[in-house]
Order: C-alpha cells, then structure tokens, then sequence
C-alpha cells in the first residue's frame, strides 16, 4: 500500500478539486486521504478516525458500510451492474419506483431517473419548458427562482441560482429567471402579477436554502408559494436534493406544510450516501401532457448513459427498507431536539457565534461578522479536524449535517468539538459543557 505522502503528492500532481482553490490545496497541511469507513466515522491511511459531521456531503443517511445497502448492492452486483433504461427495464428501478411514489407527497406519481441532484433539477426545468410548449402555451419560457438558491453547477441549475460567488460569473451563458425574495410570499405574487403570462414554473428548495448557509423559509411560506402558483396557473418545482429522505424530520420537507408540487427532485440521500443517483417525481397531469404519437414530437428527449442504474437504485431500495426497519425518523424527533439542545447550550452563547439555524438534521452556524470571516470559518473547520471530525464551512457559515444515523453519544462530541473549534479559532470563551 503506498504511504498517505505519496497519495497526497500524486494527488497534487492529479487532481483536481470541487470547489475548491487548488492553489491553497496543494499549499496546505497534507489533506487528509480516506482509507475506509464505519458507521459514522471515517478512517484515514494513518488510521486516525474522523467524525463524518457533514455526512460525506449531506448524503449519508444510515451511517457508512450499513449491512442492509452493502448486501443489496453485493447481491446486484451477482446480477447485473448496469444495463440502459432506453428501450429495456430492470426490476430494481421498477421497485423503487413503486416506493418512492408510496411516500412521496400524495399526487406525485411518475419517476424519472437521473444521477445526480443538478441533473434531476434540469430534468424538472426541461419538463416545465416542454410541457408548456405542448399545452400551446410556448411563451411561457421563464423560471422564477428565489434569492441565495441553490440548485446544482450544470447551467440549466446555475440559471436558477442566486448565490452571487457561485453563479454570477455564468451569467451570459444562462437563460434569465426572475428572482423572489427569499420567505416573502407577498414578492413572489407581485413577479407572478407581473410576468406570471410567462412564467413556466417557479422553483424552490421546501423549507431550508442549504448550499446558502441553512436558510430558514418562515412557517406557512412553501404553502403560500403553492397558492401563489395555483393562483397564475405556473407549475411548482421543489428541490428535496438536500432536504429529502429524512433531514428536516420528515421523509420530504413538503410534507410540513402539506404540499404537492407538480415536480420533485431528489437526490443526495436516496441511495443512503452509496452510489450516485437521483429522481425526478412528476404527476400524471404533466406526464400525460407528454403523451402522444411518436410523430407528435411529445417524446421527452433526455436521458442520461447511467439513468436508473441497477445498483444505484438497489442501494436505494435498501435505503428505503432501512428506515422502515430501523425507524430512523421516529427516532430522529429525540435526536434533532437533544442536538438543538447541544447548540443553544454550547454554541449559540460563544461570542464568535451570530446565530444556530437548524431544522432537523440540518444545522448553520453562522459566525460573526468580521472582515476574514471566511477564513474564520476554514480555521474552525481545520481546527474541529484535528480534534476529530470533519465538518465544513459554506461561507461564514459552518454546516453540520450529521447522517440521520449517529448516535447521541456522537451527536455530543461532535457539538463539543465544532464549539471548541470555534471558541479556539474566533478566540472567543468555552463555556463549561453541559
Ligand atoms: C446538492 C444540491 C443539488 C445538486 O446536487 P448534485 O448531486 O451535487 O448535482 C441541487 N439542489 C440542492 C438543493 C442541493 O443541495
């Protein structure tokens, strides 16, 4: 086996990073090479354990290597990895299917597979478009989106991004979408008021604006969303790529406020953290708008190589069961509250602290103002690193999104830890621990 320094020097010979200056990669301590993993915790090549506080990027649900989705996949893999949905069909796609329509929102009813959280997102986009355009509506060819939203690098998500570092750069690449102030309902009527003619869809993320530091929506607002496009006759997407399969307490964040949008992108947790795949939920009423001779040119002309992959989708499946199983959101309500507890106790009071945002599993902390606040918040990351967990900062804001699966006695350390990372790197006071 080579040495963690020969790794970290071919990867800087190699690689290249998301998301990230690879000037200050290839500058820093050595990064850290993940040798294999357990539960929730992540081993490096030197053997040193690691919390895995953000959950191998907000995907991992049951905990890594769970025996349930490690012997599906094995058992696919005895059957076959990988065969095209055009023109054929496999049962491990038939099956999820039939599950995700079963707990999904109630009117959602076609799944469109895809493989990752941007794709299923420009699937929705793609299908809004198109199904305007066959309903002799073709003038409807805009997106409303909201303020700090996040939807994906691909440029069909990026069009509908508003987070200026990520996005503006792009801009003459993309197609225009109009953009609502984030949680004021009112704003969108207005834009709906006045260019709702044109509009295709408005698109939001239910609940909470991850990638934008864990933006909270105010109670009642996805609802009022919802009437507001009923109201000028647009179609609703939501985003559940962050917020679906679990994170804010219940299996899709629509659920909270009882809506039905007419597409649903999921992503990120399907297949537990395991394999890359993503969906795209529709109703009838926009499928059958697709419906018609092959000459009518209705066909939805997309597709990806690895679309519905049978081991992606077995992984899914197992997911599914194990929260059946396992009752992870039952058992969630106590664990989101005992982490809620952890953060106004440790973290909100530390001086370094501007304000915790957390709904269910998913939690910011969003750090004073000051001018390297960035750097602020990459010190604390560095700082929680070596005392043990791996955690990441989204601006000045830094995210804990732990899986649904880890313990509370997990749960505390990694609380303590991200709590003497930031009283250590803002030079603020720790509190005694409670
Ligand atoms: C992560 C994310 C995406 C993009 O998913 P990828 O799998 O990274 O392409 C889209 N929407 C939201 C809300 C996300 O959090």
């Amino acid at each position: 086996m080579r040495t963690t320094a020969e790794l970290a020097s071919a990867d800087r010979a190699h690689l290249w990073h998301p998301f990230t200056q690879q000037q200050g990669w290839c500058s820093e301590e050595l990064p850290i090479v993940v040798d294999h993993a357990e539960g929730t915790h992540l081993y490096d090549t030197d053997g040193n354990s690691y919390l895995d506080g953000v959950s191998s990027l907000w995907c991992n649900v049951h905990g890594h290597r769970h025996p349930t989705i490690d012997a599906a996949v094995r058992a696919q893999l005895d059957r076959v990895a990988h065969c095209t949905m055009l023109g054929l069909s496999h049962e491990p796609a038939i099956e999820l299917a039939e599950r995700l329509i079963a707990i999904a929102p109630a009117g959602l009813r076609r799944v469109f597979y895809s493989d990752s959280g941007s794709a299923a997102v420009e699937v929705a986009l793609k299908m809004a478009f198109q199904w305007w355009a066959q309903r002799g509506e073709p003038q409807r060819t805009g997106f409303v989106c909201l303020e700090n939203a996040y939807h994906g690098d691909t440029l069909g998500a990026v069009a509908v991004g508003g987070i200026e570092q990520f996005h503006s750069l792009y801009r003459p690449l993309l197609f225009e979408s109009w953009q609502a102030r984030a949680g004021d309902a009112g704003h969108l009527s207005e834009l709906l008021e006045r260019h709702g003619d044109r509009v295709a869809a408005v698109i939001v993320e239910p609940l909470v604006q991850g990638a934008a530091g864990m933006l909270m929506a105010p109670e009642g607002y996805l609802h009022r969303v919802r009437e507001c496009c009923d109201a000028h006759g647009v179609l609703l997407i939501c985003d559940e790529v962050a917020t679906g399969l679990g994170r804010t307490g219940r299996m899709f964040a629509c659920q909270h406020e009882e809506v039905t949008p007419d597409l649903l992108c999921v992503g990120k947790g399907l297949t537990g953290g395991y394999l890359p795949l993503a969906a795209t939920l529709a109703t009838e009423r926009i499928y059958e708008g697709f419906l018609g001779a092959a000459e009518d040119q209705r066909t939805f002309f997309h597709g990806h190589t690895y679309t519905g992959n049978p081991l992606a989708c077995a992984a899914a499946i197992a997911t599914l069961e194990t929260f059946e199983r396992e009752r992870t959101l039952e058992l969630l309500a106590p664990k989101a509250q005992l982490l809620a507890d952890l953060l106004a106790h440790q973290v909100a009071v530390l001086p370094g602290v501007a304000e915790v945002r957390q709904r269910g599993f998913m939690v910011g902390i969003e750090l004073t103002a000051r001018p390297s606040h960035e750097q602020t918040a990459r010190r604390v990351t560095l700082a929680a690193r070596r005392a043990g967990a791996i955690i990441r900062p989204l601006g000045d804001v830094i995210v804990l999104m732990p899986a649904l699966a880890m313990s509370e006695r997990d749960l505390r350390r990694l609380v303590a830890i991200t709590a003497t990372a930031i009283a250590d790197s803002t030079h603020g006071r720790l509190p005694a621990a409670v």
